[in-house]
């Protein structure tokens, strides 16, 4: 079968497709037929070598859809032939084939295409995690989800919107606002204009919002503590930097900045957030959106543009 081998860290280029052998289920193990593998930032950062370095060679991806091909010892939740999508992969989810352990397969329910599946692993539950599991948002509140156009964002969105919080999304291209105004109730804001921060405030009347999903802390935390509510909540999922902060800003008004990294989740926690993913994709209040779908051979055209500014959903790669 065909995967994307990556054999040295370095930029997108390094990614080859290659021939390598068909991957066979050990116990407590299924492998999936892949139709989507989602791409993620974090993706490339491991092909980078950046934060983290895992062993060479291997193939890149946790994310994607598709069909269970064959299931190991002591699977009984799966068959072969069963609709997957999977949040987590033994041998990396770039590839015609991939492995997972059981605990990161999820049914995956009729009317949610593939490349929809590869969509939710890593970007609806940190969504999800983000929102209820660390910032404890309930019924009535403000989130300002501080980047709202990407994978994570489109997520965040359709989450706090069936709860019944009030949204405010940042996009900074025409495309992604489009994106955000055909989702529901979402007050938009440009993050690349300037003043928009104070366009914010206006709109919660002064007040302040009471959650942030902040995508990009290095620019906009010193900004999220001014935007924040009193109590109010900042949770950073995304940072590529450092950045400076007044902590008074923070102390005045009692607000709590956290982190997160979805791969810190409890796994009973992860289960439920999964449990709940599917209730919402079988009510359609969640529907990823994609934004491209390229063949798997373009892997290294799918981590560039997913680097680049003007998300507008999610970038999956299509095997075959
Ligand atoms: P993505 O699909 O590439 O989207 C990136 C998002 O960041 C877009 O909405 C983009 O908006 C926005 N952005 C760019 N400049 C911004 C600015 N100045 N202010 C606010 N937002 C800005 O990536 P993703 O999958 O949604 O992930 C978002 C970030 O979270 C990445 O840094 C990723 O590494 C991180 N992440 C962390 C976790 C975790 O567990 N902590 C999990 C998943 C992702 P425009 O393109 O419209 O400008």
């Amino acid at each position: 079968m065909l995967a994307i081998r990556v054999h040295e860290f370095g930029g997108p280029e390094v990614m080859r497709l290659e021939e390598v052998p068909e991957p066979t289920p050990g116990p407590g193990q299924i492998a999936l037929s892949v139709k989507a593998a989602g791409v993620n930032p974090v993706d490339t950062y491991l092909r980078a070598g950046t934060h983290y370095r895992p062993e060479l060679p291997f193939t890149p991806g946790r994310d994607a859809a598709g069909i269970v091909a064959a299931i190991g010892a002591g699977i009984s939740n799966f068959k072969p032939g069963d609709r997957v999508y999977i949040s987590g992969s033994v041998s990396g989810a770039y590839a015609e084939a991939a492995l997972c352990n059981e605990a990161d397969a999820h049914p995956l329910p009729n009317g949610v295409s593939f490349e929809q599946g590869a969509a939710l692993g890593v970007p609806y539950a940190t969504a999800h995690r983000a929102l209820f599991g660390k910032a404890r948002a309930v019924r009535g509140e403000t989130v300002l989800v501080h980047g709202a156009s990407g994978g994570v964002g489109i997520a965040a969105v359709q989450l706090a919107l069936a709860a019944g919080l009030k949204v405010l999304g940042t996009a900074g291209s025409p495309r992604g606002r489009e994106l955000l105004a055909r989702q529901g109730a979402v007050q938009i804001f440009d993050h690349r204009q300037s003043g928009y921060a104070q366009r914010i405030l206006e709109a919660t009347g002064g007040r302040g919002v009471d959650v942030i999903l902040e995508m990009l802390a290095n620019v906009n935390l010193a900004t999220d503590l001014s935007l924040a509510a009193k109590f109010g909540r900042v949770v950073v999922i995304g940072s590529r930097g450092v950045t400076q902060v007044d902590p008074r800003d923070a102390m005045t008004k009692d607000i709590s900045v956290m982190g997160m990294v979805v791969m810190n989740t409890p796994a009973e926690e992860l289960r439920r957030i999964h449990e709940e993913l599917q209730a919402g994709l079988l009510k359609g209040t969640l529907r990823p959106v994609i934004s491209r779908s390229l063949p798997l051979r373009e892997a290294a055209e799918a981590h560039r543009a997913v680097m680049a500014p003007g998300a507008a959903g999610k970038i999956v790669l299509i095997p075959g």
